[in-house]
């Protein structure tokens, strides 16, 4: 959309802008037709459905004015996967609209554009459209995921059953420790744990291998984006069930463990602070083997965490059992 009042701050204009920085970008995507027109086109195979999902990156919320601007471009696109991944959808493509402010200019942009054509590459995705503007506000980079998946096959947050098992992907805490640490908290934390610890804030990863064939064999799963038990929560609540977490089975990394240690506070930490991208699921204790294989097969560890029970709400417990009052269970923005 155009705003005739509106000047680009940008040294090219909008146009040279997205012909220069993302026409490239739709490569391989013959129904992206090179951004040349109001809409792309795309076909999902025979049977199977679309899934959509957008989020929005806003400076000063979710990256800062300083933060690479490759980096930025990638982390916005991986959030989405995580998405789609948790989902259990193969990524077909997404649409990026930009609201840039005056301070953006070109070099900003084209590092933002290799950043993602890297990520287009790991991920096997094309750039399908998008929307520039420009705004008086913070840089806002929202993107749209698209996938697909056989039809009927979504696994949704709501199919928890009461006797089933909760597990999650990966480790949790570690992208919430690399913004404490970003923060200048914990300064004595070893320079390795440290950079692998912040690398994990900047760059989630998207677990879309082992995504794929959990929603084989998961009742209810979502990404871990807010934090572990505010998440679950969100498919306890959904799925009217109540969910019940072993503190001491939560998996932390070694990199966590050497700047927290793996006490209990730590372990609440971990699974309170945002950012994990990893996926929690439920599924019935005869896909336990499965998942063991999944798990072999995509060299992601797979952790079973608790279980799922008659009630509503989730709960946190000590090694003796005992609960955990847990007074932030992850992140919200209002
Ligand atoms: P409209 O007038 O409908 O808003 P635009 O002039 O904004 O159309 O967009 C022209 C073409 O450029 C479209 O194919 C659109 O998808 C693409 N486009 C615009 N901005 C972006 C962007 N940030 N990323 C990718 N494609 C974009
Ligand atoms: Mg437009």
């Amino acid at each position: 959309m155009t705003n005739p009042s509106s000047e680009s701050p940008r040294r090219i204009g909008e146009f040279e802008l997205i012909a220069k920085y993302f026409a490239p970008l739709t490569e391989g995507s013959p129904g992206a037709l090179g951004l040349t027109d109001d809409a792309a086109y795309l076909r999902v195979p025979a049977g199977h459905e679309l899934v959509a999902t957008v989020d929005a990156l806003v400076e000063g919320v979710h990256f800062l004015r300083d933060d690479l601007p490759a980096t930025i471009g990638a982390k916005a696109l991986r959030v989405n996967l995580s998405d789609l991944a948790a989902k259990g959808a193969v990524p077909l493509g997404y649409l990026l609209a930009l609201s840039l402010p005056a301070w953006v200019d070109e070099s900003w942009v084209a590092q933002f554009a290799a950043g993602l054509s890297d990520d287009q590459l790991r991920f096997a995705i094309p750039l399908l459209g998008g929307d520039t503007t420009t705004t008086p506000g913070p840089l806002v980079i929202s993107i749209t995921a698209l996938g697909h998946l056989a039809a009927g096959k979504a696994v949704h947050r709501s199919g928890a059953r009461a006797g089933d098992i909760v597990f999650v992907t990966g480790s949790v805490g570690d992208a919430g420790a690399g913004l404490d640490l970003l923060r200048g908290n914990q300064l004595a934390a070893p320079e390795e744990s440290r950079a692998a610890l912040v690398a994990r804030y900047r760059l989630p990863e998207p677990r879309l291998d082992p995504g794929q064939p959990i929603a084989q064999v998961a009742t209810a799963a979502l990404d871990v984006s807010d934090g572990l038990i505010a998440d679950l929560n969100h498919i306890a609540q959904t799925s009217r069930v109540r969910i019940v977490v072993n503190a001491a089975q939560i998996p932390l990394s070694p990199a966590f463990i050497a700047v927290y240690g793996d006490d209990l506070a730590a372990r609440v930490k971990a699974a309170t602070s945002g950012d994990d991208y990893e996926i929690a699921f439920t599924a019935p204790a005869s896909a336990r083997g499965a998942i063991a294989l999944i798990a072999a097969e995509t060299g992601i560890p797979v952790t079973e965490i608790g279980r799922v029970e008659a009630g509503e709400g989730i709960a946190l417990l000590d090694s003796r059992g005992n609960v955990v009052p847990v007074t932030h269970p992850g992140w919200q923005h209002f």
